[in-house]
């Protein structure tokens, strides 16, 4: 299937998880993806395992020059923006630092406001282009532990949905996606204790998969979701419905 045949996709924390799941499967359907990811070694690394056209580049999402690097390092003008860096800094509030919050906001929140605005500001002078932000079940229901992140993951949703009214009519659309529980390296660091209390509150009583967010991403990057602007994907199996 060739659902990006001769598309650009830019895809950000590109290095490992659902940002390299995305990449895997963008470039199966015909994308050229550029890897941003804080880790610039593991996303040339990353691009290189990977079966098609592809670079690695190192790019910090918090600062708005090393976004426009990303972009420039692409060989065509971007087609495909997903915004999925992140990072978590779990504590109760009692123990939370405030650099916890500060970071935590600036990676997810002014990272996909730098990754939207200047994908954006490319993609309306060509009258097209799909934008795809990764918020999280967190942001929707919040979580223990996460006032940090959940604020951040419920701010790309305001986000998402203000840029996509800006944007829609230079046809430029703006999705977002909530994964539930994904079995990643974020989420494995999790002690057990908690792990299994997620898994109970799951209908379908399994974590998902990398490949089942990178599917639900490629659905919003490619015209099969061209009339779908501004919209907040769950896939969660069940969690929080
Ligand atoms: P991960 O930790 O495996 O990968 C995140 C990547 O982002 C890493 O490669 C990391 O180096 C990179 N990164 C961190 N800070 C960065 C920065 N400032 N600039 C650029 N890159 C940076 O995480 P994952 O589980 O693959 O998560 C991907 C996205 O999906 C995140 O936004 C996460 O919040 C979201 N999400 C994950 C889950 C889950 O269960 N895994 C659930 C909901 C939402």
């Amino acid at each position: 299937m060739t659902l990006l045949n001769g598309r650009t996709a830019v895809i950000t924390g590109g290095a490992q998880g659902i940002g390299l799941a995305i990449a895997q499967l963008f470039v199966a359907q015909g994308a050229r993806v550029v890897l941003g990811d804080i880790d610039g070694e593991a996303a040339a690394k990353a691009a290189e395992s990977l079966d098609g056209e592809a670079v690695g580049v190192a790019c910090d999402v918090t600062k708005g020059s090393d976004v426009d690097n990303l972009l420039a390092a692409a060989p065509s003008p971007v087609d495909v923006f997903v915004n999925n860096a992140g990072i978590t800094r779990d504590a109760t509030m009692r123990t939370m630092t405030e650099d916890d919050f500060d970071q935590v906001i600036d990676v997810h929140l002014k990272g996909t406001w730098n990754g939207t605005r200047k994908a954006a500001a490319i993609m309306r002078e060509r009258k097209s282009g799909s934008i795809v932000n990764l918020s999280s079940l967190s942001g929707k229901v919040g979580m223990v532990g996460q006032t940090n992140y959940s604020a951040a993951k419920a701010g790309i949703v305001g986000l998402t949905k203000a840029a996509a009214k800006e944007m829609a009519h230079h046809g430029v659309r703006v999705n977002a996606i909530q994964p539930g529980l994904i079995r990643t390296a974020m989420t494995e660091a999790m002690p057990q204790k908690a792990w299994d209390q997620k898994m109970a509150e799951i209908p379908m009583r399994r974590a998902g998969e990398v490949g089942e967010i990178a599917s639900v991403a490629l659905f919003l990057a490619s015209d099969l979701s061209s009339y779908m602007t501004g919209t907040v994907l769950e896939v969660t199996g069940g969690r929080f419905m």
